[in-house]
């Protein structure tokens, strides 16, 4: 065999006679049939990357419209959505706006914090923006944080995780939603700031203040697909939205005193008659925050503040049927794809709100009791020839026995 004949594709191993034509590189060659391949998968990621580009350019929904979104998934907190709707939309039209804009008009961002009962639905209404806006989402606990230095996690550590969120692509983690659950675990704890620096308090939230605000920082992000060897990665936070939450529990103390002052003084702006004891939340305003023991500057940098309402029975039997993904929704369909009919009365939804309430489980309670209710069918059920199965009162009762329920108190 000559050496031209002994040629071969160094992609598909091709010999030179089975190709019309074979290029010669440096050390290799190539046919035709892999060239058109190896176009063929050019064009392909050339459009991926259009795609993926177009995506990143989001269009931002109008306040009415991002409302009526968390309508869908959230009941009730009429003023927190509303008050959300506007800062999200003010945030990205912050970030729309052209970097040669010559005009001074510098918009702040509008990082928020929700203040309310634990189960009220503060998480849920943060991880429902970031899923309207299609934009990377993470949760952090801000009980883990600790100061640089100290054992336990830095405030970084909260961008590996959102990184993470956004498959490592840093431009999109730039635009993504960090909520930090927990933050009224790092208040300042006592009165009196200077007699001691408290690791877990005051330290961490002086460490979050430049994240908050924005700023470059170098975030270690372990692993990933795109970046394994990277050492760090350069993330600003000046997009990034944070939107902080927490129960701070005792406040409506801080809330009741501060009214009651203001009654006393000469402007009885609010008359204490016209306030309502059940829910002093609703009054909550920045200086509440700082008596609790926030740290005026990080309240500065959260200033879109905002309150949850308590669940009333009303509220959780509405939970139960009426989000879009709700519980009693997510329930028929499991079944359906056994092809049984569930349906559940009335009369068991109420008896379900009633334990949740008596046992003060709250919104996560009503996934424990209806799992309780519904286990065993959901064991049995599959391998029977049931066509159709309905929950009424008695049925939860029985399933709900004295017991479990305790079980259940136990774990809330
Ligand atoms: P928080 O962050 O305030 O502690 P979550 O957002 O984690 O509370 O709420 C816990 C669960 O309770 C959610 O996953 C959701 O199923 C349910 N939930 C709470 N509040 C509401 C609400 N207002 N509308 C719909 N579901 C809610």
């Amino acid at each position: 065999m000559s050496k031209e004949e002994s040629l071969e594709c160094s992609f598909c191993g091709r010999k030179k006679v089975e190709t019309d034509l074979l290029i010669a590189g440096m050390d290799a060659h190539i046919c035709d049939k892999c060239i058109e391949q190896a176009h063929g998968i050019v064009l392909e990621e050339i459009v991926e990357a259009e795609e993926v580009s177009a995506e990143a350019d989001f269009e931002v929904k109008k306040p009415t419209e991002i409302k009526a979104f968390l309508e869908q998934y959230i009941i009730g907190q009429d003023q927190t959505k509303k008050t959300m709707a506007v800062a999200v939309y003010n945030h990205y039209k912050r970030l729309m706006q052209p970097k040669d804009d010559k005009s001074d008009v510098e918009i702040e961002k509008s990082n928020m914090i929700l203040v309310g009962e634990t189960g009220t639905g503060k998480t849920l209404i943060a991880k429902t923006i970031a899923k309207m806006l299609n934009v990377p989402f993470s949760i952090v606990d801000a009980t883990v944080l600790t100061q640089a230095g100290y054992v336990g996690e830095d405030v970084e550590s909260i961008l590996s995780r959102l990184l993470q969120a956004a498959d490592y692509d840093v431009e999109k983690a730039e635009r993504g939603i960090v909520f930090i659950d927990e933050i009224d675990k790092i208040a300042r704890k006592g009165d009196n700031p200077s007699i001691t620096r408290d690791v877990s308090g005051e330290g961490v939230q002086q460490a979050l203040l430049k994240l908050l605000e924005g700023t470059v920082v170098n975030v270690a992000p372990k692993g990933g697909r795109k970046h394994p060897d990277q050492k760090f990665v350069e993330v600003n936070t000046k997009d990034i939205l944070f939107i902080a939450g927490g129960a701070f529990a005792g406040i409506e103390r801080n809330i009741s005193n501060r009214l009651n002052r203001q009654a006393v003084g000469y402007s009885a702006a609010m008359a204490v008659d016209n306030v309502d004891e059940t829910n002093l939340l609703q009054y909550v305003i920045p200086s509440d925050l700082k008596t609790f023991g926030l740290i005026p500057e990080i309240i500065g940098r959260l200033p879109v503040l905002s309150y949850m309402n308590p669940l009333d029975a009303e509220t959780l039997r509405s939970i139960l049927t009426e989000p879009k993904n709700s519980l009693i929704k997510q329930y028929t369909k499991l079944f359906e794809m056994d092809e049984v009919k569930f349906s559940i009365e009335d009369g068991a939804l109420d008896y379900i709100v009633e334990k949740a309430l008596e046992y003060k489980l709250g919104a996560r309670g009503l996934r424990s009791l209806c799992e309780a209710i519904l286990t065993d069918a959901m064991f049995e059920l599959p391998s029977s020839d049931e066509k159709e199965f309905n929950v009424d009162k008695e049925y939860a009762e029985a399933k709900l026995t004295k017991s479990t329920l305790k079980k259940l108190k136990a774990a809330s």
